[in-house]
């Protein structure tokens, strides 16, 4: 499978395109800027665009995605729950400094355990992981051993939980009883910065390893 990682925009959020060798079809996650550099992607790998996912709704992941839409025709895949973040682009925009970006129509509704098919056997499944927003998700991608975390879970770190919508109890959570249990050497391609393994969030992640104290004597 062809997989490239391209960090766009001011805050450098990793979009990934995903495209079968033999079907040509591709699904983009997180075109948050930067659609001529997706775009140039795409035709050069002759892909045609099958579906848009995005893993939350904060503007450096969602951005991009209603000119990606335009331009390829395909369906913009989010959770329900994070219609509230791009209800207020505006208001985020304002965070940055930055233009308002287009309004974003969600086509499909994201939801837990659903699955998109790429190509002839490729799975991608939505895993629900609310914390850093109410509505984020994570891809994982079972015979590819990746998973697609969205700002869920960092390399040495986790979401921040001080936007509205966010909640850290509950990104701990949707961690340790969703993450933590895909496979060790699973890759992780975080929203932004290094990629990492399961087995080494578990071990090095600061916000993650058990402390001694914490022992239930
Ligand atoms: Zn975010």
């Amino acid at each position: 499978m062809i997989h490239i990682v391209l960090p766009v925009g001011m805050l450098q959020c990793n979009c990934s395109v995903f495209g079968d060798e033999k079907t040509r079809q591709a699904i983009v996650v997180d075109p948050g800027d930067e659609i001529s550099k997706i775009t140039a992607i795409l035709d050069k790998h002759k892909l045609t665009v099958i579906a848009i996912v995005i893993t939350h709704g904060h503007i450096d992941h969602v951005a991009g995605a209603h000119k990606l839409r335009e331009l390829t025709a395909a369906p913009i895949y989010m959770n329900e729950r994070d219609r509230e973040q791009i209800e207020m682009l505006e208001v985020q925009a304002g965070w940055l400094g930055v233009p308002t970006p287009p309004k974003v129509d969600i086509d499909v509704l994201a939801t837990d355990g659903a699955v998109l098919h790429l190509g002839s056997g490729i799975d991608f499944e939505i895993m629900l992981t609310p914390g850093h927003t109410r509505g984020s998700l994570c891809m994982w991608i079972p015979q590819e051993k990746k998973l697609v975390a969205g700002d869920t879970l960092f390399r040495d770190s986790i979401g921040r939980t001080d936007l509205p919508g966010g909640d850290g109890a509950m990104i701990l959570s949707s961690i340790k009883t969703c993450l933590l249990n895909l496979p060790e050497d699973a890759v992780v391609i975080p929203g932004h910065g290094e990629m990492t393994t399961i087995g080494r969030e578990k071990e090095h992640n600061p916000f993650l390893v058990n402390r001694p104290f914490s022992s239930n004597r």
